[in-house]
């Protein structure tokens, strides 16, 4: 038996030692351009203007000679021939198997084509995120989700079954069914986004007087579409309501699952450095940065996905590489604190640079408080002005005066500002189902 391999998904490439890694990530990175080059007018195009070819690429520092792809880019290009993915698509289109698209929150959505040898790739890649999580051929997992043309938890469900899982799709069943079949099959796992995550909690014991710790067998949950599951106190909330493990993941339709928590849980995620490469970008002068505890922008790159390559990708997400190794063996770098925000949520307040995970983070900290919460930052006249609104839980309602004292102390030792605090009644502030909006930034639709 080969060490670790009841450990490790891939006992060879999760321990290979890191100058090895990057060799590995150069050769591919060498490939993905030349296929790009060779097969996609829209990437001919743009090395082109860049003044570059893929046989420029010599060294790891040369890697930052290829121009970045940034998703209004795909948006432009999309909806012609051939039809509908343009330009960057680069295998005859008899040969695309799958088709999703990005959500569209933030324009358009683009379309992400893959053929069936990428999507074995994306359930190799679950396939790492799972068994560095703990799931065996011995779970059944609930998929609690109505699967549709986004790619959330597809690949999850068929990394599932390669792995041996029993797999339970929850798809159009509604909160109530879904959370007695699990407890009436005994499922082992979930997967789901932090916000219904507690949702079903809460649902389960307000709805059904069931209490997910102790009359569901959930030992294992694996968290994805928001940052909760790497946010201390959110993981806290979810943790104690279910009596299980949750799980951080992250991944993007254009990009793939590049990056996962695994259960030495060190306080961030890893990177699978075999499929990916993560370059972290500072944000101001445009500098890759190798050193830990500096923040930039992930760039991305899949290094093995054909149908419509992801070749340093902006991703906008935000995060820094972490000093030390992960006591799991792994030697793909991990991020700390997983994706701490998005280039586009990170707004100054008061000349104060404010994520909204930070908030996050403090509100769920405190037992008095429900789940829900929302953030409005706004100007009042030339001055910004940030209302955060919370609700007691019926037992804390007489409380409310210390914990408002509390709040505001954490408040401005965490996020360093002030907050006009509002307390609402329980139940009154509004419910996400699947993913939550709850910061919202008035001063941009006021054109700013
Ligand atoms: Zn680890």
């Amino acid at each position: 038996m080969i060490e670790g391999a009841d450990k490790y998904w891939n006992p060879i490439l999760e321990t290979m030692p890191q100058e090895k890694l990057r060799a590995l990530q150069l050769i591919k990175f060498k490939k993905i351009v030349q296929w790009a080059y060779d097969h996609s007018k829209f990437h001919r195009q743009l090395y082109a203007e860049a003044g570059m070819e893929p046989g420029d690429i010599k060294t790891f520092e040369d890697i930052a000679k290829v121009p970045e792809v940034e998703k209004a880019m795909m948006r432009d290009i999309q909806r012609k021939d051939p039809f509908p993915y343009g330009d960057a698509l680069c295998v005859p289109l008899e040969k695309v198997t799958e088709f999703h698209q990005t959500s569209g929150t933030t324009g358009q959505p683009v379309y992400q084509p893959d053929t069936w040898q990428d999507w074995e790739w994306w359930s190799e890649s679950w396939s790492y995120i799972m068994y560095a999580q703990g799931f065996r051929d011995t779970d059944r997992i609930f998929i609690p989700f109505g699967y549709n043309i986004f790619v959330a938890y597809w690949a999850g469900h068929y990394a599932g079954e390669k792995m041996g899982c029993e797999v339970v799709p929850g798809g159009v069943l509604d909160t109530k069914a879904r959370i007695l079949k699990m407890q009436e099959l005994e499922a082992t796992a979930m997967m789901a986004t932090p916000t219904y995550v507690l949702g079903m909690a809460d649902a389960a014991r307000r709805d059904l007087g069931l209490d997910p710790a102790k009359d569901l067998h959930i030992s294992k949950i694996l968290c994805a579409g928001e940052p909760g599951a790497s946010i201390p106190s959110t993981k806290k909330r979810m943790e104690k309501a279910w009596g299980a493990k949750v799980y951080d993941h992250v991944g993007a339709t254009e990009i793939g699952a590049w990056g996962y928590e695994c259960t030495a849980q060190p306080g961030g995620l890893h990177v699978n450095e075999a499929f990916f490469l993560v370059e972290i970008e500072d944000i101001e002068t445009g500098e890759i940065i190798t050193e830990p505890g500096r923040r930039g922008k992930l760039i991305m790159t899949a290094l093995d996905r054909e149908a419509q390559p992801c070749v340093r990708f902006d991703s906008k997400d935000i995060a820094e590489w972490a000093a030390e190794p992960c006591p799991c063996g792994r030697t793909f770098r991990w991020i700390k604190g997983g994706v701490v925000g998005r280039a586009d949520d990170i707004t100054k307040v008061k000349g104060v640079l404010l994520a909204p995970s930070a908030i996050e983070e403090v509100v769920r900290s405190f037992s008095e408080l429900s789940d829900e919460f929302e953030v409005i930052v706004d100007k009042k006249g030339d001055v910004d002005d940030i209302t955060l609104k919370v609700e007691l839980v019926p037992e804390a309602v007489d409380q409310r005066g210390e914990v408002e004292a509390r709040l505001v102390d954490q408040l401005r030792l965490k996020t360093n500002l002030r907050y006009n605090l509002e307390f609402h009644e329980y139940n009154t502030l509004p419910r996400y189902l699947v993913k939550a909006r709850r910061f919202k930034d008035l001063r941009r639709t006021h054109g700013e």
